[in-house]
Protein backbone atom coordinates (compact mmCIF):
# COMPACT_ATOMS: atom_id res chain seq x y z
CA UNK A 1 0.00 0.00 0.00
CA UNK A 2 1.08 3.31 -0.73
CA UNK A 3 2.48 5.29 1.79
CA UNK A 4 1.36 8.04 3.70
CA UNK A 5 3.88 10.39 3.22
CA UNK A 6 3.56 9.67 -0.56
CA UNK A 7 -0.04 10.20 -0.23
CA UNK A 8 0.51 13.54 0.85
CA UNK A 9 2.92 14.62 -1.11
CA UNK A 10 2.59 17.13 -4.19
CA UNK A 11 4.79 16.00 -6.59
CA UNK A 12 7.28 18.36 -6.72
CA UNK A 13 9.33 17.41 -9.91
CA UNK A 14 8.38 17.72 -13.62
CA UNK A 15 8.14 14.44 -14.99
CA UNK A 16 7.72 10.43 -14.06
CA UNK A 17 5.46 9.56 -11.42
CA UNK A 18 6.65 8.22 -7.77
CA UNK A 19 6.43 4.91 -7.28
CA UNK A 20 6.11 4.01 -3.52
CA UNK A 21 8.61 1.99 -2.06
CA UNK A 22 5.47 -0.30 0.03
CA UNK A 23 3.90 -0.50 -3.24
CA UNK A 24 6.75 -1.95 -5.69
CA UNK A 25 10.25 -2.63 -3.45
CA UNK A 26 11.97 -3.56 -6.38
CA UNK A 27 10.86 -0.48 -8.37
CA UNK A 28 10.89 1.70 -6.13
CA UNK A 29 11.22 5.30 -7.45
CA UNK A 30 11.50 9.06 -5.03
CA UNK A 31 9.03 7.18 -2.33
CA UNK A 32 8.75 10.11 0.19
CA UNK A 33 9.47 8.19 2.92
CA UNK A 34 12.37 6.51 1.82
CA UNK A 35 13.62 9.89 0.19
CA UNK A 36 13.37 11.31 3.68
CA UNK A 37 15.28 8.73 5.24
CA UNK A 38 17.98 9.27 1.93
CA UNK A 39 17.93 13.36 3.38
CA UNK A 40 18.96 12.05 6.81
CA UNK A 41 21.93 10.44 5.15
CA UNK A 42 22.49 12.89 2.15
CA UNK A 43 26.15 12.85 1.81
CA UNK A 44 26.56 16.26 0.76
CA UNK A 45 25.28 17.89 4.30
CA UNK A 46 27.94 19.55 6.57
CA UNK A 47 27.35 17.17 9.10
CA UNK A 48 25.53 13.85 9.47
CA UNK A 49 23.15 13.03 12.56
CA UNK A 50 25.18 11.26 15.09
CA UNK A 51 24.63 7.66 14.45
CA UNK A 52 24.55 8.01 10.59
CA UNK A 53 27.62 6.65 8.60
CA UNK A 54 27.58 7.55 4.87
CA UNK A 55 30.38 5.44 2.55
CA UNK A 56 30.49 4.82 -1.41
CA UNK A 57 32.20 2.67 -3.85
CA UNK A 58 32.25 4.07 -7.08
CA UNK A 59 28.81 5.18 -7.84
CA UNK A 60 27.19 2.41 -5.50
CA UNK A 61 26.52 4.78 -2.02
CA UNK A 62 25.64 3.49 1.43
CA UNK A 63 24.67 4.44 4.33
CA UNK A 64 24.43 2.74 7.86
CA UNK A 65 21.91 4.45 10.99
CA UNK A 66 22.41 2.88 14.38
CA UNK A 67 18.95 2.33 15.54
CA UNK A 68 19.86 0.74 18.74
CA UNK A 69 17.46 3.01 20.80
CA UNK A 70 14.73 4.00 17.97
CA UNK A 71 11.55 2.83 18.84
CA UNK A 72 8.27 3.09 17.43
CA UNK A 73 5.01 4.34 18.99
CA UNK A 74 4.05 0.95 20.43
CA UNK A 75 7.58 1.38 22.40
CA UNK A 76 9.35 -1.88 20.42
CA UNK A 77 12.88 -1.82 19.35
CA UNK A 78 13.66 -1.75 15.84
CA UNK A 79 16.94 -3.82 14.93
CA UNK A 80 20.59 -2.36 15.85
CA UNK A 81 21.22 -1.31 12.32
CA UNK A 82 19.09 0.41 8.99
CA UNK A 83 21.08 -0.09 5.68
CA UNK A 84 20.48 2.06 3.05
CA UNK A 85 22.21 1.62 -0.34
CA UNK A 86 21.13 3.71 -3.89
CA UNK A 87 23.04 4.80 -7.11
CA UNK A 88 24.38 7.83 -7.39
CA UNK A 89 21.64 10.44 -6.60
CA UNK A 90 18.52 9.15 -8.36
CA UNK A 91 15.58 8.27 -7.24
CA UNK A 92 15.81 4.35 -6.66
CA UNK A 93 16.94 2.80 -3.67
CA UNK A 94 18.45 -0.48 -4.12
CA UNK A 95 17.96 -1.26 -0.54
CA UNK A 96 16.85 -1.21 2.69
CA UNK A 97 17.43 -3.60 5.40
CA UNK A 98 16.89 -3.89 9.22
CA UNK A 99 20.42 -5.99 10.56
CA UNK A 100 20.26 -7.38 13.58
CA UNK A 101 21.94 -9.55 16.00
CA UNK A 102 21.23 -13.26 14.86
CA UNK A 103 18.17 -12.36 12.11
CA UNK A 104 18.18 -12.77 8.89
CA UNK A 105 17.89 -9.10 7.55
CA UNK A 106 14.63 -7.52 6.76
CA UNK A 107 13.00 -4.66 5.00
CA UNK A 108 11.89 -2.19 7.31
CA UNK A 109 8.19 -1.25 7.73
CA UNK A 110 6.96 2.08 7.05
CA UNK A 111 6.10 2.48 10.93
CA UNK A 112 9.32 1.92 11.35
CA UNK A 113 11.18 4.36 9.21
CA UNK A 114 8.77 7.11 10.53
CA UNK A 115 10.41 6.20 13.90
CA UNK A 116 13.84 5.98 12.68
CA UNK A 117 12.81 8.94 10.80
CA UNK A 118 11.74 11.37 14.03
CA UNK A 119 14.83 9.76 15.69
CA UNK A 120 16.78 11.31 13.74
CA UNK A 121 15.42 14.69 12.66
CA UNK A 122 16.81 17.17 14.94
CA UNK A 123 13.79 18.91 17.15
CA UNK A 124 12.45 21.98 15.74
CA UNK A 125 12.22 20.69 12.53
CA UNK A 126 13.63 19.53 8.99
CA UNK A 127 16.64 19.07 8.50
CA UNK A 128 17.83 21.18 5.32
CA UNK A 129 18.05 18.81 2.06
CA UNK A 130 20.19 18.42 -0.74
CA UNK A 131 21.57 21.89 -2.56
CA UNK A 132 18.31 21.50 -5.04
CA UNK A 133 16.09 21.29 -2.41
CA UNK A 134 14.89 18.03 -3.82
CA UNK A 135 16.99 15.24 -3.28
CA UNK A 136 16.98 12.62 -4.49
CA UNK A 137 17.51 13.52 -7.95
CA UNK A 138 14.85 12.41 -9.74
CA UNK A 139 16.27 10.68 -12.91
ZN1 LIG B 1 6.04 5.98 -0.36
Amino acid sequence: MTCQMCRERVKPWVGDDPLCYFEDVKENWMCATVNAIRELCYEGQPELPRGVHYDYCNDAKFATFNIEEVKTEEGNYIGRCLYVAWYKTRGYTEALWVLNALETPRPPTEEELLAIIRHFTPRGGRRPSSPTGKSPDPS
